[in-house]
């Protein structure tokens, strides 16, 4: 057997150190290793203790999510018996986390009898994450140290806590104060316990401390949790798991718990849910862009634009501790953006989450001005000014001529040619796109646009540097909107068409919710300002939108009255305060358009507007991978999970339509085609991939498997 675990004796304490880089993912040969470590401590006489330890930056990753799904995470010795055989275990067993415990790392570490810890290193049950619970006792045992109503919220939450916090909750039984070797200081402390004879913990002697739990704090707590956890399956299990751990003696307790954890691991929301974690990992491979590629430095960087995304992008930049020149060519507008930058900080001291010494550093890394002349020295720029093509080469002309030579020159717009933008620089290998979405210092995901001369070097330094500010990256081509905004113009155009048609906005939004979108078209539409899209419609590629002349004729109506959503009051819907109120002129406005166009009205099932709507964002996606502007479907799944609310437990569009099956897309595309008349017969076609794959009986992911990853690679591996 492949013995992964070192296995030492120091006076007569057994230390099992699992050494399976680079996270000591609790894979079946180190399960084995564990075990065999364990069997070796028992039969030792010499042997009184045993540490558990790792030699990986991590205690432990937790469970091998790769051998999920292929049976491997079942194989005996599974995580539940290694977690029974230590917690069994008849000599002492103390583990000695040096670095974080995630998942079944942190079962396995409550399934000891102590556990000595570094200060700062995060512990956690993070698999609500997943689509599941956690499944080797930990819904268990944490409540028999935490209580049921701190477990509860940590694992529905899913968010890790410092050790020296669950010191003090009693989780953490000994905090390593630094000084000295770390496992060495373990060691004293095991021998410490042993002096004193401490007792082993025996769990199932143990019972939750229910004395400062109220009654309904169950039925109360999820309520609390309704509207975050809207949809997701797996924290309704956690809260029944831990309703067990009250309830239930341990053994059965943990009984339940299995049962639990099995439920959920056999939903198409854990598939979803290990799709998109999976999905992000992947999204950072570029087929071409491998190691070697030589990252530029980044330390300073400068932000063209103190509007809405120029303030957003400059917070979440500050914040990773990089330092900021702010430029607008407006004063005023300089100033207004340096205030809210300002605000946002104090609100985290105010919400405890910073402190004034914190935010005093970060706001000493900050500069404003209003002369291009300051910009000479910056590593990065991100430009964010007015969504003009002239405007934006007018500042990259300016940038052209002011920055020193390798700095990285990054336009954030939403829709417009990277490529024509480069061109009149004399550096278009410097030029990147990112496309930071709004709030930008809030939302997760970054748009990477890659530019037909962008070097390799300045796409990798991009990659590492959203990383950095603690971004989820995906990398696309250039195409009006790119992946996200093109997509959702699509799927925006298909919910215009349903209120000519003779839906109402609080249908479409009702069912589009009601599917597991965090807001619907009309109120997003309505939240970022009708002006927007029909803005960037303006610079849409001939060929697109206009092969419908009704395309978008409600929003265009509304911005001529100046309906511009939440901002004037006013849109799809009426706003008072902070309440929405359906606005009965839309379906007259609506019903006008209707008969200026002849599109014939008629009452829409709510399945129909699903269908149409979600069908046309994943038809549209299909022909971006056949464009190659995206590398691979999940890349689209990775944009649209974060940057647009599609619901997480669905996996995103593309896995969607896999786990629903292609064939049914495409005979409920072909079916729109027929009975929706020219519309239908125009808008519905369905992307020639979708076809292909659907015949041959395979998935989208299926493609990315035979045709790897490259540019243009789906629809060439298709026609050979
Ligand atoms: P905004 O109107 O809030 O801010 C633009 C700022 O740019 C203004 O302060 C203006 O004074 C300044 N500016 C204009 N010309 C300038 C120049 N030549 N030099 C320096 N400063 C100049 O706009 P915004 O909403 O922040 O959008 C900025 C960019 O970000 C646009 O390209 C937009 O498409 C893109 N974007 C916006 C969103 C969004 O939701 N608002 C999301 C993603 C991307």
């Amino acid at each position: 057997m492949e013995n992964i675990c070192k296995y030492r004796v120091v006076d007569s304490i057994a230390i099992i150190e699992m050494c399976h880089p680079p996270v000591n993912a609790l894979s079946l040969a180190l399960r084995k290793s564990i075990s065999e470590g364990f069997k070796a401590a028992q039969g030792d006489q010499a042997v009184n203790g045993v540490i558990l330890a790792s030699n990986c930056e991590l205690f432990s990753g937790g469970a091998d999510i790769l051998e999920f799904g292929s049976g491997g995470d079942t194989k005996s010795p599974f995580l539940p018996q290694i977690c029974n055989i230590i917690d069994d275990f008849p000599k002492l067993v103390v583990a000695a986390i040096q670095g974080s415990a995630f998942g079944g790392g942190f079962e396995l570490a409550l399934s000891c009898d102590y556990r000595f810890a570094a200060p700062k290193v995060l512990l956690g049950l993070p698999e609500v994450n997943l689509g599941i619970i956690p499944g080797a006792g930990g819904t268990q045992r944490l409540p028999r140290l935490l209580g049921a109503e701190k477990s509860v919220k940590m694992m529905v939450s899913g968010k890790p806590e410092k050790a020296e916090i669950l010191f003090k909750d009693g989780v953490v039984d000994h905090i390593f104060d630094g000084e000295g070797d770390f496992l060495q200081a373990a060691v004293s402390y095991t021998k410490g316990l042993l002096a004193e004879k401490v007792t082993l913990r025996d769990y199932s002697k143990m019972k939750v401390d229910t004395s400062d739990l109220n009654a309904d704090f169950f039925s109360g707590f999820r309520k609390e949790i309704a509207r975050k956890t809207r949809g997701f399956f797996a924290p309704e299990r956690v809260i029944r798991a831990v309703e067990a751990a009250v309830s239930l003696p341990f053994v059965e307790g943990l009984n339940r718990e299995r049962d639990l954890f099995l439920e959920c691991a056999a939903t198409s929301q854990a598939r979803g849910q290990l799709h998109v974690f999976f999905a992000e990992r992947a999204a950072t491979k570029i087929p071409d862009i491998d190691e070697s590629v030589q990252v530029r430095e980044i330390r300073s960087v400068c932000i063209i634009g103190a509007g809405t995304m120029g303030t957003g992008i400059a917070i979440a930049v500050l914040a990773a501790g990089y330092s900021v020149i702010l430029l607008d060519l407006s004063q005023e507008a300089l100033e207004s953006g340096m205030n809210s930058i300002r605000k946002n900080f104090a609100r985290e001291v105010e919400k405890g989450r910073m402190t004034d010494a914190t935010v005093e550093k970060i706001l000493s890394q900050l500069k404003g001005t209003v002369d291009y002349g300051d910009i000479v020295s910056v590593d990065l720029v991100i430009e964010a000014v007015f969504e003009k093509m002239e405007i934006k080469k007018a500042v990259f002309e300016q940038l052209d001529v002011v920055c020193k030579p390798g700095a990285i020159l990054a336009t954030n717009t939403s829709t417009l040619d990277v490529n024509e933008i480069a061109a009149v620089t004399n550096r278009a290998e410097d030029v990147i796109g990112m496309h930071f979405f709004s709030p930008a210092n809030i939302m997760r995901l970054l748009e990477i646009i890659r530019a037909e001369q962008t070097g390799k070097d300045v796409i990798a330094t991009s990659l590492k540097f959203a990383k950095s500010i603690r971004k989820v990256s995906v990398v696309a081509g250039v195409c009006h909107g790119f992946i996200g905004n093109r997509m959702v113009a699509a799927y925006c155009g298909e919910a215009e068409r349903l209120l000519l048609e003779g839906a109402s906005p609080a249908q479409v939004d009702k069912a589009i919710f009601d599917f597991g979108f965090a807001m619907g078209p009309f109120s997003m539409n309505d939240m970022a300002g009708n002006d927007v899209p029909h803005l960037s419609r303006q610079s849409y590629p001939q060929g697109s939108y206009d092969r419908d002349p009704s395309a978008f004729a409600v929003q265009d109506k509304l911005v001529s009255l100046g309906r511009l959503g939440q901002k004037t009051g006013r849109g799809f819907y009426l706003y008072e305060g902070r309440s929405k109120i359906v606005d009965p002129e839309i379906e007259i406005i609506a019903k006008e358009l209707a008969e200026r166009f002849g599109v014939t009205q008629r009452a829409i099932s709510d399945e129909e507007i699903v269908q149409r709507c979600i069908f046309s964002l994943i038809n549209e996606g299909a022909l971006l991978l056949e464009e190659g502007i995206a590398y691979r479907s999940s890349d689209i799944d990775v944009v649209y999970c974060n940057g647009y609310g599609f619901p997480t437990y669905r996996g995103g569009p593309m896995h969607y339509a896999d786990e629903i099956g292609l064939d049914k897309v495409v005979d409920a595309l072909k079916g729109f085609q027929t009975t929706l008349g020219a519309y239908g017969a125009e808008f519905f076609k369905p992307a020639p991939l979708l076809l292909k794959l659907a015949s041959a009986e395979q998935s989208l992911q299926d493609c990315h498997r035979m045709w790897g990853t490259n540019f243009k690679v789906y629809s060439k591996g298709i026609n050979t």
